[in-house]
């Protein structure tokens, strides 16, 4: 067969050269397995296991009868913009109102309409790696040139100020960050954050892209702060984005939003109301009620998360051949497992790389991790906790038994 696609099969030049989301092809490498009858547990999926709490659930049935169910306004309800407004107010500080929010179809949508509506051919996007699978091929997607820089263990997988002047350059449109970090549960300091905004100050034509999507996970003495709120001096060529995905467990519900400037907000709800226009009424519905209401759930959540972690650093650092540090924040661990390239499994496979090693923990092992290189950096993998503690206890059980067989 000829590799050479027939004309009617061409397809956009970005998208072409864009890779398929790594994360949805092992979910398909899971889907196969579990059809084959094999009962896999999931450290690859990175959704909280938990319910959407319930008064979220009632107040979007509300929604439904009260007739909340045609067209919103392209970039959001004004009562959700009020309630993000207020939420980036009073728990980051920014200086906003609700002409300067958006929300999306989800923290994706929001994220891949900034980098639509502003890159240009040859425009560059600063990616601190390990990265979120995604950030690359939205760049690529949008006609700009992803600049990863790399980030490793020993600088605690986060951008230091001299790594970001470095990758500095008059074509830089944007850094990306992300903090708490999927997929190394790394969380910026306020000192590392003021760091990089010196480093930033310097470089005007630079714009800040902070996903904040982790913001309520993070453990021990780890506080989050965000850039606009460390330097409000950056708050003008900013854009905070955070969503309700995961801090309410809704990541079905898709609704995302943003702060930034209005120039900004502008490109993007008009790029919007000729994508998807509003985002779901009853979705935006439900998330002004989950802005709104209490915030004890969310400790809840917390509270479960750290415990887990807790326990999967302390199984992970006990099985010979992986070694993790530990995240602070976020519901992921990103562990090395550069001592078991090289070995073979009871199959016969041979490990060269940390997608083998995860392969053949699926295939062999009956356990889903990520491989790191899909984010950036090997030979790690990437260890999900969005799972009960007995699931993780017997995941650790099977990992430790599959590195064990490696010869
Ligand atoms: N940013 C990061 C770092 C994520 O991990 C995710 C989801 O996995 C998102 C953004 C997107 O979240 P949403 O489900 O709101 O689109």
């Amino acid at each position: 067969m000829s590799d050479v696609k027939p004309a009617i099969e061409r397809l956009n030049k970005n998208l072409a050269a864009a890779k398929p989301s790594a994360t949805y092809k092992m979910m398909d490498r899971v889907a196969a397995r579990r059809a084959a009858g094999a009962a896999i547990i999931s450290l690859n999926a990175g959704e909280p296991d938990f319910a959407t709490p319930q008064h979220i659930c009632e107040a979007a049935i509300m929604g439904i009868r009260t007739g909340h169910t045609r067209y919103t306004q392209v970039a959001g309800t004004r009562e959700l913009r009020e309630a993000v407004a207020e939420k980036f107010r009073s728990e980051n500080g920014l200086n906003v109102t609700w002409q300067d929010t958006i929300v999306g179809t989800g923290g994706k949508q929001v994220l891949f309409n900034a980098l639509a509506a502003t890159l240009n051919e040859g425009d560059e996007v600063i990616i601190p790696a390990p990265y979120w699978v995604s950030y690359p091929e939205m760049v690529q997607l949008s006609g700009g040139k992803a600049v990863i820089v790399d980030c490793p263990e020993s600088d605690g997988f986060k951008l230091t100020a001299s790594a970001l002047e470095n990758a500095i350059t008059p074509s830089t449109r944007w850094l990306l960050i992300n903090s708490p970090s999927n997929p190394t549960g790394a969380v910026y300091t306020r000192d590392e954050l003021q760091a990089l905004a010196q480093v930033l100050l310097k470089h005007e034509h630079v714009l800040i892209l902070a996903d904040d999507i982790y913001e309520h996970l993070t453990f021990d003495a780890a506080r989050f702060y965000t850039l606009a709120q460390v330097e409000p001096a950056l708050q003008s060529r900013t854009l905070t984005m955070n969503g309700v995905s995961k801090a309410f467990a809704m990541t079905g519900w898709r609704i995302g939003f943003a702060a930034g400037p209005r120039w900004l907000i502008d490109a993007m709800t008009n790029l919007q109301g000729q994508q998807t226009s509003g985002a779901s009424s009853v979705s935006q519905f439900a998330a002004a009620a989950a802005l709104s209401g209490p915030r004890d759930v969310l400790e809840e959540m917390r509270n479960t998360f750290e415990q887990r972690r807790n326990l999967l650093v302390e199984l992970l650092n006990a099985i010979p051949g992986l070694s993790c540090p530990v995240p602070g924040g976020a519901f992921y661990v990103f562990a090395s497992c550069k001592d078991l390239i090289g070995k073979r499994t009871p199959a016969g496979t041979r490990i060269e790389t940390d997608e083998d090693f995860a392969i053949a923990l699926l295939e062999e092992a009956d356990v889903a991790v990520m491989p790191g290189s899909a984010f950036g950096l090997g030979p790690y993998v990437r260890i999900a906790y969005a799972l009960h503690e007995t699931s993780l206890r017997a995941a650790c059980a099977a990992i430790r038994q599959f590195c064990s067989s490696l010869r």
